[in-house]
């Protein structure tokens, strides 16, 4: 099953939490969201959320709806669209993020979580797992997990990697804190067979178009954006994260003006 990323959208007069190119480029308009849910309905889809992935009988097709960053559109946007649907969704919020500008507050979270939607965690502060010590790991597994499960009275079971970044230490750091899952964004379709703590998913961009949309949901045509990631994952190993991000930056900040 193909599992799909999501992160804020964008509604008419409303500021984004970010502004910078690499971030905007991950935030689709809610119109553009309304589409791609209104497709995978009509087509005879299931939006899952990823417990209900995890014990889906593949009785028909189905995929599973992620979102990550805890922005206020999850609850005042997404939440309802998904509802109008019958799908389900797990969010996944950056703990720490809670309570400020264009975030979900406490209040918020809850009644996500109360209309029935699944809460994940997807960090402590966004840092990437890759760049810190096992301490600071430790810290965005476990104190994340803590943190919302004192705000929704509830255990919480599936993380996602902030920008996607993981390395070996997370599995077991993630096992030890009681997660059943961690999903990552590599471009790839999650079998039955596939390692729980290492979960693919699909990021869905501002630029992906409904034909786009519909291969990625058949798991077709993977390979590209898989191909396309590990090019971008090669040049963040060579002159690490940070410097990456702001090469990055640079070069979408020209392609714009240009
Ligand atoms: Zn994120």
């Amino acid at each position: 099953m193909v599992f799909l990323m999501y992160h804020e959208l964008e509604l008419p007069a409303r500021p984004l939490c970010r502004t910078e190119p690499g971030y905007v480029r991950y935030v689709l308009t809610v119109a553009n969201f309304q589409a791609e849910m209104g497709w995978l309905r009509t087509a005879g889809w299931r939006g899952l959320s990823v417990s209900e992935a995890l014990t889906f009988d593949g009785g028909n097709a189905a995929v599973a709806i992620t979102f990550d960053d805890g922005s206020e559109t999850d609850l005042t946007s997404a939440a309802t669209i998904l509802k109008e649907h019958g799908f389900g969704a797990t969010f996944y919020a950056t703990a720490g993020f809670i309570g400020t500008q264009g975030y979900m507050s406490r209040a918020q979270l809850r009644q996500l979580k109360e209309s029935g939607f699944e809460i994940g965690s997807h960090s402590m502060t966004h840092r990437y797992l890759s760049d810190l010590d096992d301490a600071g790991v430790h810290e965005e597994l476990f104190e994340s997990k803590h943190r919302l499960e004192e705000i929704l009275g509830e255990a919480i079971r599936h993380f996602s990697c902030p920008g996607g970044r993981y390395d070996r230490r997370v599995a077991a750091l993630a096992r030890e804190a009681g997660y059943v899952t961690v999903a990552n964004s590599r471009a790839r379709v999650n079998l039955r067979s596939s390692d729980c703590y290492t979960l693919g998913r699909v990021a869905i961009m501002r630029e992906t178009n409904l034909a786009d949309f519909q291969n990625i949901c058949a798991g077709r045509e993977l390979w590209k954006i898989e191909l396309r990631d590990s090019i971008r994952s090669a040049a963040k190993r060579v002159l690490g994260n940070r410097l990456y991000d702001s090469v990055r930056e640079r070069a979408l900040l020209r392609s714009r003006s240009g």
